[in-house]
C-alpha cells in the first residue's frame, strides 16, 4: 500500500464550495468576515482530526488507528473537553476501517477545484479527508467532510458543497469511476452519504454553474433563509428588512423600522422597537443588539409605549463564573462538616454547584441534630448553611469572581393604561 499526504495551505474562493449551499438558498449571500467561538472551535477540532490522521499515516510501523487515536486524545485531555474528545472519537471511528484496511492514498485538507470547459477554475475548496483505493478492481474515492456544528447540514445527496468536491475530484482524477461523499456530524448524529458517478458530471456542473452565475447577478431575487444568519448583508438587506417588517406588522401593527443597521438607529424608542422585532424575527441583527447595549450603558432608556403596551429593555449585568481555589485548601476549609473525603473528591470535578449542595445538606443535618441556631438566634435554615459555606471560602480566600462582565438586555413587557401611539 502506498500512502501519501498532501497538505494545502488554506485559501478561500468568493464562490468556494463551502458557500454553495448558502448561495443556492439566496444568490445575494456573502459570508460575514467575523469569526465566532463556534467557528473557531470547529477549526480547532478539524485540526486535531487532521493531526491524528497524519500522525498515524506518517508512522513507519502502523498499529491500530483507533488505539493511536485514543492515545492522542489522552494526550489532549487537558485542552479538550470530554464532549469535544467524544465528537472527535465518533468522527474518526467512522473513517477508521477504510483508512486502516482499504485506502491506498490518503489526502487531508486537500484543495480541489472545479474546472470549466476552457480549462479555467470555476471555484475551489478544501476537503477534510480523501481516501482513494479500489472497489471490485475499479478506482474509487471516499470523500469526507467533518461538521462539528450543532445544526444539521443538507443531506449529502443535495449538498452542493459535497457535490462540488466530488465533481472536482472526478475531473482531476480521470481514472475514478465514482466518488462516495460523506458528511460526518457527530454532534447531531447526522452522518449522510451519497455516490457521485462519473456519468453525473454534466448535471452537477450545470447546477453549480447556475448557482454561481445567479450569485453574480445584482438583480437576482434575494431570499430570506437560514443563510441570513451568516450573511454580511443582514444588517441592511432590503429583502430581510421587508420580511422582518411584514413579521412586525403581525405584532400589534407596530410601525416598520426604516433600517435594521445598529449604527444607523439613534433614537432609543426606535431602538426598543427594533430590538422587539429582532427578538421575534431573525437572530441575524447582531448590530442592533450591540448598539442597543451601548445605548443603554450610556443611560438612554430603551422603552416605548405602543397600543397600551410598554416595550422596555433593562440593562443587566451577567458576571463571570466564580473560580474555586486549589482542591486541598478547599478540603481543609470544609472537612469538619463534609467529613468524608470521598464525598468531597466526587464534588471537585463538578465544581461549585455540587459542592454547595453537599455542604448545605451536610451542614443542615448537623445543625438539626444539634438543635443549632444561627448567630442571630434564629432557626438554622439551608440558606444559612449556604451563606456560611460562602463565608468560609471567602474568609479563606478560596473563592473569587473575575472582574469581567458581559451585558445583555432583558425584555420587560407590561401593559400600560394609555393606548396612545407614542413613537
Ligand atoms: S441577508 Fe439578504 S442577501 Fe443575505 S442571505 Fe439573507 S436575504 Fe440573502
Amino acid at each position: 500500500m502506498t500512502t501519501e499526504i498532501v497538505i494545502a495551505p488554506r485559501q478561500h474562493h468568493e464562490h468556494g464550495m463551502s458557500k454553495l449551499n448558502h448561495l443556492a438558498d439566496c444568490p445575494g449571500f456573502r459570508r460575514k468576515e467575523e469569526t465566532s467561538a463556534a467557528a473557531e472551535e470547529g477549526t480547532g477540532l478539524h485540526d486535531v482530526c487532521q493531526n491524528i490522521i497524519e500522525g498515524w499515516v506518517g508512522m513507519e510501523v502502523r498499529g491500530s488507528f483507533l488505539e493511536y487515536m485514543e492515545l492522542c486524545l489522552l494526550g489532549r485531555k487537558e485542552i479538550l473537553s470530554e464532549e469535544q474528545r467524544e465528537s472527535i472519537r465518533q468522527t474518526l471511528q467512522t473513517i477508521a476501517r477504510r483508512l486502516e484496511n482499504w485506502a491506498e492514498e490518503v489526502y487531508t485538507e486537500e484543495k480541489v477545484g472545479i474546472l470549466c470547459p476552457d480549462g479555467s477554475n470555476l471555484n475551489f475548496g478544501h476537503v477534510d479527508l480523501i481516501l482513494i483505493g479500489k472497489i471490485n478492481g475499479k478506482p474509487w474515492a471516499f470523500l469526507y467532510d467533518f461538521k462539528f456544528g450543532r445544526t444539521l447540514v443538507r443531506a449529502a445527496i443535495s449538498n452542493y458543497q459535497g457535490l462540488g468536491y466530488g465533481l472536482a475530484l472526478l475531473q482531476s482524477r480521470t481514472e475514478l469511476e465514482c466518488v462516495t461523499i460523506t458528511f460526518i456530524q457527530p454532534r447531531v448524529l447526522g452522518t449522510t452519504s451519497t455516490e457521485l458517478p462519473r456519468s453525473q458530471i454534466p448535471v452537477v456542473y450545470g447546477e453549480i454553474l447556475r448557482i454561481i452565475e445567479r450569485s453574480k447577478d445584482p438583480n437576482a431575487e434575494r431570499k430570506v433563509c437560514d443563510a441570513c444568519k451568516y450573511c454580511a448583508h443582514a444588517g441592511n438587506c432590503a429583502a430581510l428588512t421587508a420580511w422582518t417588517a411584514s413579521i412586525a406588522a403581525s405584532y400589534h401593527n407596530l410601525p416598520a423600522i426604516p433600517t435594521f443597521h445598529g449604527s444607523e438607529i439613534t433614537d432609543p424608542k426606535q431602538m426598543a422597537l427594533a430590538l422587539y422585532f429582532v427578538k421575534r424575527a431573525e437572530p441575524a441583527f447582531d448590530s442592533v443588539r450591540k448598539a442597543a447595549v451601548e445605548m443603554a450603558k450610556m443611560g438612554m432608556p430603551l422603552e416605548v409605549t405602543f397600543h397600551g403596551q410598554l416595550i422596555k429593555f433593562d440593562l443587566k449585568e451577567r458576571r463571570a463564573d466564580r473560580i474555586l481555589g486549589p482542591a486541598p485548601l478547599i478540603w481543609e476549609a470544609v472537612q469538619d462538616v463534609l467529613k468524608d473525603p470521598v464525598l468531597f473528591t466526587g464534588a471537585v470535578d463538578v465544581v461549585l454547584g455540587r459542592l454547595e449542595t453537599l455542604y448545605v445538606e451536610a451542614r443542615y443535618q448537623q445543625a438539626m441534630a444539634n438543635d443549632e441556631k444561627t448567630d442571630e438566634g434564629k432557626k438554622f435554615t439551608k440558606k444559612a448553611a449556604l451563606l456560611e459555606f460562602h463565608r468560609r471560602l471567602e474568609d479563606a480566600g478560596l473563592i473569587s469572581r473575575p472582574d469581567t462582565a458581559t451585558y445583555y438586555l432583558k425584555e420587560v413587557n407590561q401593559q400600560t393604561e394609555q393606548h396612545a401611539i407614542d413613537v
